[in-house]
């Protein structure tokens, strides 16, 4: 690959506390081998937008918006209003990412862009931008970290508008109660930053539950309503109290921190009334300044297990001996069904590696390659963890191992043969609430590789599973796509996670992966299935899913819009949740229509200073 900057020359990654997002020097070494892997796997070192100007949101001239901006800047200092009118010259990777665009974007690169990044520094000057925004009618977009890879990385949905980056300067573990398992986070403490926090202070008896890879805040990961892979995994559930700035600038904080002096904010979620939090949640009513999360007990002890299953065929008998086994929890965590291409991938090696041809990777080839690792030929591997002490993980772990043996073929890898540098002990990691650097080496499957998940939700059923299964195969055929689906399956429902990998600098491929992502989000609806998140171009399409009468929830939600944002300033567009000065100009995105822009915003009537 020809990459102007040599991959053995490159500067070490930010570390941790010297920068909020930066890797604990614990992952440095995993850090240093992700990076130079993806710069191998570099045919493009640079951006190719030659800024010069910021990209303006539609309705805001451009001398209303270097006034605004002068504004801003007496207000918040000059450091921490940064336009983004320079060429972009890297597009970063995880752990250095932009916070001005999505570095793995699907849309055109110069598509879904901020025309400014600035860094609050207290709730006060979340309220001050959020009144500013008010003033010039000019769109925000928050961010916790900015590292929603996957379903839009750091990018806002309206071009040209201002990203309000928290987590720069609102970083601060501001509880951690070792009595309460609870804490009380700003939005930059990442889920390293906590980890490292909570050892730093002797609390071994907490652990915090994590998700894949650990730079993502806690509450960005939380809104979005990520999940991670203790028993502690559905975060939103897991989270007590929130303090909001509303998009007209007043602060609300929910549950029991709406009683002055409560002392039972992190340890009660509900409070008096009607629940608000879920309003806040993958919605554009409101911008979290703080969030309480509980913290798991350490169970005293945890045990790592790994099944192979040999045919393909086997995940609907398979999905059928897990349902009993997850609802009565002796399958206690998130539990991950990954296909034996992930964990080819997961290796970190381009494809070419494996297969030159053309067209999706042939089942002979996987088949070769997954026999090479210490897994052994198979179609599924099962990735659990057993907690507590010994002999209650021994219950545990026979009744798996008889029911999962029922499946003819079925495997159990001793952890004794499996090397400390295979995936196997990220997941043992994961799965104990450490967070870990390896999840995304799969992006290094074909050159500037980048990612786009599709998430549909589905009964814990075999029939279930083998659909999506097929609808998602019949897809990524059509397209010439590898298949990486994963299930992760949660106490009631699953999650299939297929992870589209496509090079960003291929604007064929970037239309595959979009045609194929649009093909399976029709299918699945038509089928019952909705997804559980998405990225920011499918947000359109996905909230069209969610239908049932007539619409009936989406003029629920335009009408919050319309009541708690008059003026459409906050992150129009999130969601499929359009401002009334949006609506019926054309900005939502769709099947045949890429295009992000809409036709205009509702003239002004006069700004509004609140
Ligand atoms: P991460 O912390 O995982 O990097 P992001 O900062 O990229 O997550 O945010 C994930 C999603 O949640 C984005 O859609 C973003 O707009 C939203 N979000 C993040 N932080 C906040 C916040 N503090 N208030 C409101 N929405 C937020």
């Amino acid at each position: 690959m020809a990459s102007t900057q040599q991959a053995s020359e490159l500067p070490d990654t930010p570390t941790l506390p010297n920068t909020h997002s930066g890797i604990p020097t614990r992952l440095l070494d995993k850090a240093r081998r992700a990076k130079t892997l993806i710069w191998q796997g570099r045919s493009v070192p640079a951006s190719q937008i030659p800024r010069t100007e910021p990209a303006l949101p539609q309705g805001v001239s451009r001398t209303t918006f270097n006034t605004a901006i002068v504004e801003l800047t007496q207000q918040l200092g000059a450091a921490n209003v940064e336009l983004n009118d320079k060429p972009a010259v890297d597009n970063g990777w995880y752990m250095e990412h932009p916070n001005t665009h999505d570095m793995m974007h699907v849309t055109d690169e110069d598509a879904l862009v901020a025309s400014a990044a600035v860094y609050p520094s207290s709730t006060a000057e979340v309220q001050l931008i959020v009144r500013w925004a008010n003033q010039y009618r000019i769109p925000i977009f928050p961010i916790s970290m900015g590292r929603n890879l996957g379903y839009g990385g750091a990018a806002p949905r309206v071009r040209g508008s201002v990203v309000v980056d928290l987590g720069k300067r609102m970083s601060n573990i501001l509880n951690i109660d070792p009595d309460d398992y609870t804490c009380l986070l700003e939005p930059g403490v990442s889920f390293y930053a906590l980890y490292e926090a909570i050892k730093a202070k002797g609390y071994d008896h907490m652990w915090v539950d994590t998700p894949d890879l650990g730079g993502g805040s806690v509450i960005g990961n939380t809104l979005d309503r990520g999940v991670g892979y203790t028993p502690y995994g559905d975060h939103w559930a897991t989270h007590a109290g929130l303090e909001v700035v509303l998009p007209t600038g007043e602060i609300i904080r929910t549950g029991m921190g709406a009683l002055p002096g409560s002392n039972t904010w992190q340890a009660f979620p509900y409070g008096f009334g009607p629940v608000q939090d879920g309003l806040f949640s993958q919605s554009n009513f409101g911008i979290v300044t703080k969030m309480g999360m509980t913290l798991m007990p350490n169970p005293g002890g945890h045990e790592s297990f790994m099944y192979a299953f040999e045919r393909d065929s086997d995940l609907a008998p398979l999905i059928e001996i897990i349902r009993p086994l997850r609802i009565c929890n002796v399958l206690e965590n998130v539990a991950q069904v990954r296909s034996a291409v992930q964990t080819i991938a997961v290796q970190g090696r381009p494809r070419t590696d494996f297969f030159t041809g053309s067209g999706a990777i042939p089942q002979e080839v996987i088949d070769k390659e997954v026999s090479k690792l210490p897994c052994g030929k198979c179609a599924w591997l099962y990735y659990g963890m057993s907690y507590g002490p010994a002999y209650i993980r021994q219950y545990k772990l026979d009744a798996i191992d008889k029911e999962f043996r029922k499946i003819p073929g079925a495997r159990k890898v001793d952890p004794q043969t499996i090397p400390r540098d295979n995936y196997f002990w990220s997941r043992d990691q994961i799965a104990a609430g450490v967070p870990d650097l390896e999840e995304l080496l799969w992006c290094n499957w074909v050159p500037n590789g980048s990612h786009i998940a599709f998430s549909p939700v589905s009964p814990i059923r075999g029939k279930d599973a083998k659909q999506l299964m097929e609808l998602a195969r019949r897809r990524h055929t059509e397209h010439k796509i590898d298949l990486f689906p994963a299930f992760c399956v949660g106490l009631r429902e699953m999650h299939l996670i297929v992870e589209i990998v496509f090079d960003k600098t291929k604007p064929e491929a970037r239309k595959a992966a979009m045609d194929c992502m649009r093909g399976m989000v029709d299918d699945a609806a038509k089928l019952g299935y909705g997804e559980y998140r998405t990225h920011l171009a499918l947000m359109d399409q996905v909230a069209g899913t969610y239908n049932w009468n007539d619409n009936a929830l989406m003029k629920l939600n335009e009408r919050l819009k319309d009541a708690l944002d008059p003026q459409g300033i906050l992150a129009p567009g999130k969601s499929g949740i359009w401002p009334k000065r949006y609506r019926a100009r054309g900005w939502e995105m769709g099947v045949g229509d890429e295009g992000v822009e809409g036709k205009g915003v509702e003239p002004e009537a006069g700004s509004v200073r609140l």
